[in-house]
């Protein structure tokens, strides 16, 4: 099978790429071998924190930042995913341990505040599903309370979520929205039982699934604020996202090979020639370009023995101390040098393997050397504007 471009990876990074080579025309197909970022995603796309300094080698010093920051808002709209925030400005999300983090843009649900001082009630309902153990309502009563926020902890019982409490696996954040979707009134009805004086209800991100207008639908009906705060992984509002990136992909014409691994590459000293995957057999996949967009260590994009850190796939080359011990710090709460591991890239994100620039190989997202994503609070930008680069950097080249 031959198309123009083969993404490897069907995370933020990857379908952003394919969506934007799509849209400009081209034949694409990527492969993806299962659960991504997304899915763990906590409400917010972060770009940048506040007062951080890029390093040299950091992937955003190659990008016209302005101009793609402004257009992440309508790419992802046409995709059908609203998303809040400035983008411009980082604002600040209540986290599930009742602190704030910096977003730039929010998911659906997820309300961004300009200050965390913005979110002010006299008292607060933290809506507890019983069971449910991902969403830690004593966590938030503390870090609501460090604000001056009086709380109290209400348990919604819904029947319609008794045979998923029968066991404790099943009684996860995407299993409860799938059944609260459904009955979305019988859920503003026992929220609505247990609201007594408070101003701000909170309740868990279990809701929308597959539509992201279900949590609106539900706070338009409870007679106080309300406020979506995430909880442990898999993500609600992330796992929505990701299908509707992968529904607009390939409506787009796109083919999304999933579940699929791309091994065994045919190559020479400076190109790709053809994939496998283990789907596939013997079965070759061609294209003229390859995008890379395998994630880091978490999605095995990069892997590490006890000598070296490695980009399993191409072998490629790959930025790390030689020392281990200077890998990582053994303060868990330390800036880690790991963080900046990936691959190396040119000015324009093609790849390097032994020195040499592989010419039709680009690599985006994560697996990019210099991110840091965690120190500089910079993950979910580097992932969709880095993506914009590859597929425009494609364009471009062929263009010439
Ligand atoms: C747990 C976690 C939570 C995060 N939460 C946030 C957040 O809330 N906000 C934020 O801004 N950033 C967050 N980040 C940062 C995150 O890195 C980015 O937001 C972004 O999602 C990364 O996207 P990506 O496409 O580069 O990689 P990934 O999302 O990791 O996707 C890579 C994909 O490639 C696939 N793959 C790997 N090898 C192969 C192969 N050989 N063949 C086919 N497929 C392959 C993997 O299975 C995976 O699906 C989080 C990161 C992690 C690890």
């Amino acid at each position: 099978m031959k198309y123009d471009i083969i993404i490897i990876g069907g995370g933020l990074s990857g379908l952003t790429a394919g969506l934007r080579l799509q849209k400009a025309g081209r034949k694409t197909a990527i492969i993806s071998a299962g659960q991504n970022a997304l899915h763990f995603a906590s409400g917010s796309f972060s770009v940048l924190g506040d007062g951080v300094t890029l390093p040299e080698e950091h992937p955003y010093r190659r990008l016209p930042m302005e101009r793609y920051l402004d257009e992440v808002k309508p790419f992802f709209a046409e995709a059908g995913i609203l998303l809040g925030g400035d983008p411009h400005v980082n604002g600040w999300r209540l986290t599930p341990s009742g602190s704030f983090l910096q977003g730039r843009f929010s998911l659906e649900e997820t309300r961004l505040f300009s200050t965390p001082g913005e979110l002010s009630a006299r008292k607060a309902l933290i809506v507890n599903i019983p069971g449910f153990l991902d969403f830690n309502t004593a966590f938030l009563a503390d870090g609501l309370a460090q604000r001056g926020i009086e709380t109290r902890i209400g348990n919604l019982d819904v029947e319609d979520l008794t045979r998923l409490r029968t066991s404790p696996s099943e009684m996860r954040s995407v299993n409860i929205a799938r059944v609260a979707d459904t009955v979305p009134h019988k859920i503003i009805g026992g929220v609505k039982a247990l609201l007594s004086d408070e101003d701000l209800v909170i309740l868990p991100q279990v809701f929308g699934i597959h539509d992201g207008t279900i949590p609106a639908q539900i706070a338009a009906e409870i007679p106080a604020g309300v406020l979506f705060v995430g909880t442990m992984p898999p993500s609600v509002p992330g796992i929505r996202t990701q299908m509707k990136l992968k529904r607009a992909y390939e409506s787009s014409g796109g083919t999304f090979l999933m579940g699929d691994e791309a091994v065994a590459p045919v190559m020479d000293t400076t190109r790709v020639k053809a994939l496998r995957t283990v789907n596939l057999g013997e079965h070759l996949l061609q294209a003229d370009q390859y995008v890379l967009a395998t994630g880091s260590f978490f999605s095995k994009g990069l892997a590490s023995s006890m000598q070296k850190v490695y980009e399993p796939l191409f072998g490629l080359d790959v930025r790390f101390p030689e020392e281990r011990t200077d890998w990582y710090d053994l303060d868990f709460f330390a800036p880690q040098a790991f963080g900046g591991f990936g691959v190396v890239t040119d000015g324009t994100f093609r790849a390097v393997k032994d020195g040499n620039v592989i010419e039709n190989l680009y690599a985006a997202g994560s697996v990019l050397a210099g991110c840091y994503s965690q120190q500089l609070g910079c993950g979910g930008g580097i992932a969709i504007l880095t993506a914009f680069a590859v597929a425009d950097n494609i364009l471009e080249a062929a263009r010439r």
